[in-house]
């Protein structure tokens, strides 16, 4: 689960790191109100649950707020890779001496965290990944024995000039492991950790979050109600919403054939054989291991509602799972809904003869191997789309 920077920084603020003033708006009058309250030049930002804004225009200067109201009017017009704007932060601008990049994920191959920092933050930290990864000092962070202080203190020292840099980045540093655990994170990002000079008037320079990124992990999400709570509706696409409603494990993809399977590594294993055969599967779509007509009912609504379905392949590998109870599911949808998109179905397994029968009596022809049904929806879809 994904949040957008202004709920971020709420979280960073509670655990205290450093980040400005925020005020989240969504017209451009009240970008305008908003910068004259702060009464100084502003930032506006796209919230969107996408990073790239900068380099989409969705992050602007503006130095009085009838520039904050402009800015804001163009962004809230954006739309950035196909998410609309519908809401702009208002922050102080930062001078910003030196961008730095911070952040926390989970290592699966190493069974533990890892601690990634680079002086060469900002909005080409992709790039730099690519082309210059030795820029980026990876720190591993065991995920019960915690942080090494010496060598956090060590690999610091390679990343922050000064000790009173390094001792800042290092509270920093626990604070996110602390939210990092505390929270169930699946990351943690802060890009850019800019290097400022002190709002107070202070010699010393300090470090700022003038972004955050805090992803949680799905399956944890149940133990945290205040994480629940900022879920974004807009996370979820609408035939994923409907699934969630309707008990169903699903995923949107960006192919065109639907698919429908019982059990998650075999609905897995399904969208790996389409592409083998050269199709692009739309979702997918566990309905579960139980006998309910009603699931392949609430499914084939789903997948029909997507305009960029084509085909749609049910493949059910009976166990527990009932191939009559599918069978009579499909029927009853089709009662329910028309559909009218060509559609595969491979049965096998638990009363797979009286499922077969039962389609075979409504016109409908089934296939016992998955190769030969997937060759034929891919053939359908690729022939519906020509
Ligand atoms: P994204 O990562 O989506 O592009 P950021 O929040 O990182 O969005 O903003 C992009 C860039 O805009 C930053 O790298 C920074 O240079 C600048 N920026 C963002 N917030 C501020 C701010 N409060 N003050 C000054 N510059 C900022
Ligand atoms: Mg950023």
């Amino acid at each position: 689960m994904n949040i957008h920077e202004y709920q971020g920084k709420e979280v960073f603020k509670e655990y205290g790191i450093p980040v400005n003033d925020q005020e989240i708006v969504s017209t451009p009058e009240a970008a305008r109100a908003a910068a004259q309250r702060m009464g100084t030049t502003v930032v506006v930002k796209a919230q969107v649950l996408v990073g790239g804004r900068g380099k989409a225009g969705g992050v602007k200067l503006a130095k009085t707020p009838e520039e904050a109201e402009a800015r804001a009017k163009e962004i809230l017009a954006l739309t950035i890779k196909g998410i609309p704007v519908e809401k702009v932060m208002i922050t102080p601008a930062s001078e910003i001496l030196r961008e730095y990049y911070m952040s926390i994920t989970v290592n699966r191959n190493d069974k533990n965290l890892l601690l990634m920092m680079s002086k060469a933050g900002g909005v080409d930290i992709e790039d730099l990944a690519v082309n210059r990864p030795e820029e980026i000092i990876r720190f591993p962070i065991h995920p019960t024995d915690g942080i090494d202080d010496n060598g956090l203190t060590r690999c610091l020292t390679e990343v922050f000039e000064t000790p009173s840099l390094v001792e800042q980045a290092k509270e920093v540093v626990e604070k996110l492991y602390k939210i990092f655990q505390e929270k169930d994170c699946s990351l943690v990002e802060i890009n850019p950790y800019a290097l400022c000079p002190n709002p107070n008037g202070g010699d010393e320079n300090v470090l700022m979050a003038l972004d955050a990124k805090v992803n949680f992990d799905d399956n944890a999400v149940f133990k945290h109600t205040e994480v629940e709570e900022m879920r974004n509706p807009e996370e979820l696409s609408a035939d994923e919403t409907a699934a969630k409603a309707a008990g169903l494990s699903f995923v949107s993809m960006d192919g065109y054939i639907g698919c429908m399977v019982n059990g998650a590594g075999l609905a897995m294993a399904t969208m790996d054989i389409i592409k083998l055969y050269g199709g692009d599967p739309a979702n997918f779509l566990d309905v579960g291991g139980s006998s309910n007509p009603q699931k392949v009912v609430d499914a084939l609504k789903i997948i029909t509602g997507n305009p960029k379905v084509k085909a749609i392949l049910i493949n059910i590998f009976g166990g527990i799972t009932r191939c009559d109870d599918i069978a009579n599911g499909i029927l009853e949808a089709m009662k329910q809904i028309s559909i009218d998109l060509p559609m595969v179905i491979r049965l096998i397994g638990t009363n797979d003869e009286e499922g077969i029968a039962i389609l075979k009596g409504a016109g409908l022809e089934s296939f016992s191997a998955l190769g030969d049904a997937v060759e034929k929806v891919v053939d359908a879809a690729k022939a519906a789309s020509a």
